[in-house]
């Protein structure tokens, strides 16, 4: 069994906030966001560095998440979703996307724990 969080999330075996997936990538929101609707795209197969992954992997991770980030600034009506890759906390390659309305705002110290009831409500919106 995986000790990696984001590889349990995919195998089922802990819960995310899902918002869309395909045959190789999840996006699920982030349960402590920066702003509302801040989501995360993963690759099914655990990869731990962006820049390490091969090119097909690569470029289908960032295909997904301009997918989803379309669908954000929709849902959102932002001007701009922002997407940063840091990766320090989970060691599996993550995407993260998130809406925005001005500069500044694409900043991990402005994290707090998401509410569950409203980030169940907040992934069917996206989904639906
Ligand atoms: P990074 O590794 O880029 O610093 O950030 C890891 C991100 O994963 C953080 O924004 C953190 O809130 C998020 N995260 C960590 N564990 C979980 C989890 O179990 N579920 C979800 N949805 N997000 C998580
Ligand atoms: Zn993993």
């Amino acid at each position: 069994m995986s000790e990696c969080i984001f590889c349990k999330i995919i195998a089922g075996e802990i819960p995310c906030h899902k918002v869309w997936e395909d045959d190789d990538h999840l996006a699920f929101l982030d349960i402590n966001p920066i702003r509302e609707g801040h989501t995360l795209v993963i690759p099914k197969v655990h990869a731990s560095y962006l820049f390490d992954m091969n090119d097909e992997s690569y470029q289908s991770l960032l295909g997904a998440a301009k997918q989803i980030a379309i669908r954000l600034k929709e849902v959102f009506q932002v001007p701009r979703i922002g997407m940063a890759v840091e990766g320090f906390a989970v060691d599996h390659v993550h995407v993260h996307l998130v809406p925005l309305t001005g500069v500044g705002q694409l900043d991990p110290k402005q994290a707090k724990p998401g509410d569950h009831t409203q980030l169940t409500e907040l992934a069917q919106r996206i989904r639906t």
